[in-house]
């Protein structure tokens, strides 16, 4: 054990089960740990990292930008905040962003965006935010009561009142929910990340926006994993033909710096005036620099690739020996083994890949660009793994 390991240990909070490596350095998607060991990084920090570690072009976004000015208050205007929000809306077709710094944020943002329209437009009693069973919205306390799951709320009552969970896939069941409850908002991941890679129904995200829709309950969608590229589309849900009103995201967007955004449709680009919200790190000029270097580099010849590459990863362990399943779209995968995902991990980890769990699955976010002789390579340690 080095000392760092044991450090550690004594002094950070244990909230974290760590893997028994130290990364030190790397570069796209080859880490090295403290020994010198070199792995396949299957995981890029989950799902962050868009362009592996260190990427040239991202290194020098970001660098220049240091440079200039490392931070400036949300009280003046600066350049690459402006100019991420504006790649932002006109890649989407939203109208403005709100920035601050993680996943748990970019939705605390968009509850309080929907609960604000809901009670201008409808009434006060109109704040219930209707969220899927199985989902995973972040571990602020609101966000962990968005959360459609009960062991991560047990030790932490009271939570943030306002929300109840939808059976995902069940229409009727999630409509009289948001009806009986006086919903402000549903909010979904299209694809369920932290809850196993489960992919939600294209008929039920469809018919969950329509309903939304027509009753002017606003749709709330959790871009903080399916986000910026991952599943081969720019946004997730611009696979299933909906459109919209909030779109929260976060991970991947800075390519390993720390930026959340909130993208706000047509109905609520103004719902949110000064005073309502803000982030003293929001924004932050080198996070924003970094995530327009990687906004400009997920084009559609690019997305088309991370499509391939997903559809390769999926066909090469699909019926492999030990696997039962492969879920997920793009570079978003989920491996159904039959062994337990931790024991595949590990025996991955030993032989040079690492790779994540989600539930009972072993998931699977590498880098964007991953070259496809690093994917093969990877792709063999994780079938003996799963077989031996
Ligand atoms: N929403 C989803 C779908 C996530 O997967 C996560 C993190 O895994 C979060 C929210 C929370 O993001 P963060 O850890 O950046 O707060």
């Amino acid at each position: 054990m080095s000392d760092i390991k044991a450090i550690d240990r004594e002094y950070v909070a244990g909230t974290y089960a760590r893997f028994p490596v130290q990364i030190v350095s790397g570069k796209g998607s080859l880490v090295r740990d403290e020994n010198g060991k070199e792995y396949i990084d299957m995981g890029s920090g989950i799902g962050v990292t868009a362009f592996g570690v260190a990427d040239d072009e991202w290194q020098a976004a970001v660098t220049a930008q240091l440079g200039k000015v490392q931070h400036m208050s949300n009280l003046y205007y600066t350049e690459p905040c402006a100019l991420l929000a504006k790649v932002l809306c006109e890649r989407t077709g939203m109208k403005k962003v709100f920035f601050c710094n993680s996943g748990a944020e970019a939705n605390e943002c968009a509850i309080k965006a929907a609960r604000k329209y809901a009670a201008e437009k409808k009434g006060a009693e109109y704040y219930t935010i209707v969220t899927l069973q199985n989902s995973f919205h972040g571990r602020t306390l609101t966000t962990l009561a968005a959360t459609g799951q009960e062991h991560y709320h047990e030790l932490f009552q009271p939570l943030t009142p306002g929300f109840v969970h939808a059976k995902a896939g069940d229409l009727e069941g999630t409509k009289a929910l948001a009806l009986e409850q006086k919903a402000a908002a549903v909010m979904l991941e299209c694809i369920q990340g932290e809850g196993g890679v489960v992919v939600m129904d294209r008929d039920y995200v469809q018919g969950v926006a329509a309903f939304c829709a027509e009753q002017d309950i606003l749709l709330i969608v959790d871009e903080v994993q399916t986000g910026n590229g991952r599943t081969g589309a720019l946004y997730a849900y611009q696979n299933f033909g909906v459109t919209p009103d909030i779109v929260s995201t976060a991970k991947g967007l800075g390519g390993g710096l720390p930026l959340g955004a909130v993208l706000l449709g047509e109905k609520v680009q103004n719902v949110l005036g000064p005073g309502d919200h803000g982030s003293t790190f929001g924004g932050n000029p080198v996070c924003c620099a970094g995530a327009l270097s990687v906004l400009n580099r997920l084009d559609g010849a690019f997305l088309a690739e991370v499509r391939a590459k997903g559809e390769y990863v999926k066909a090469a362990l699909a019926g492999a020996e030990g696997v039962e399943g492969v879920s997920g779209l793009g570079l978003m995968l989920g491996v159904k083994t039959v062994k337990p995902a931790a024991e595949v991990v590990k025996t991955c980890m030993e032989n040079g890949v690492l790779c994540l769990t989600a539930k009972d699955k072993v998931r699977l976010l590498p880098a964007l660009n991953i070259p496809t002789e690093l994917l093969d390579r990877a792709v063999a340690v994780i079938k003996a793994a799963c077989a031996d």
